[in-house]
């Protein structure tokens, strides 16, 4: 869609058009993009819709890092517990699991799943040792059961930045890192966006 408002710069080529340093190629460096996400994503809560926008956008590889698109954990992942409905392993009650649960070793490292600031860190009887990541358009990141906080309030995270380390703090059978992920404050499945990882199609 054209309303996309792209601007290249021609960073050295103006000050000497005589000598005609222009470049033929350009890059992601030459592009500057009005960042149409902020009012284009940011009011929309609905997950599938939120997931389409973002698979169908031309330009999501250029947003991506700006919103939990990636994998919590520096290394392939793999489920413990999904995110919904769910007998609780402790409390042997059906309960609704608001997040992911990824299988961990004690010790490992956690990291920001996309750039954003750190809105709390603390300790919950649930959740143990947890951080918060408050990202652009709505988003926002929760890490729990963690081993140890590396983050605090107030701090800018950059995706993949270590945050943390797994652990089993809280209520947990074992080590392992819960991953929440939650947009205009409804909470979403993590499951679709552990692997957003977008390259120029263009
Ligand atoms: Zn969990």
């Amino acid at each position: 869609m054209l309303r996309k408002i792209l601007i290249l710069l021609f960073i050295s080529a103006s000050a000497f058009a005589q000598y005609d340093v222009r470049k033929s190629v350009y890059t992601d460096a030459d592009l500057e993009i009005e960042d149409y996400w902020e009012t284009e994503l940011s009011p929309i809560s609905d997950q599938n819709e939120v997931v389409s926008f973002i698979h169908n956008d031309p330009f999501n590889y250029f947003f991506i890092n700006n919103i939990p698109g990636g994998n919590p954990l520096a290394r392939e992942i793999s489920v413990n517990s999904f995110y919904g409905a769910r007998l609780h392993p402790i409390h042997k009650i059906l309960k609704f699991h608001r997040g992911i649960d990824l299988k961990g070793v004690n010790g490992e490292i956690a990291i920001a799943s996309g750039n954003g600031k750190v809105t709390e860190t603390g300790f919950k009887e649930d959740l143990g040792n947890y951080i918060k990541i408050s990202h652009k358009y709505g988003f926002e990141s929760i890490y729990g059961h963690l081993s140890k906080i590396s983050v605090k309030k107030g701090q800018e995270v950059k995706k993949g930045q270590t945050i943390g380390k797994v652990g089993q703090t809280g209520k947990v059978t074992g080590p392992h890192l819960h991953y929440t992920l939650k947009k205009n404050g409804e909470y979403f499945d993590p499951f679709d966006f552990l692997f957003m990882n977008f390259q120029k199609s263009w």
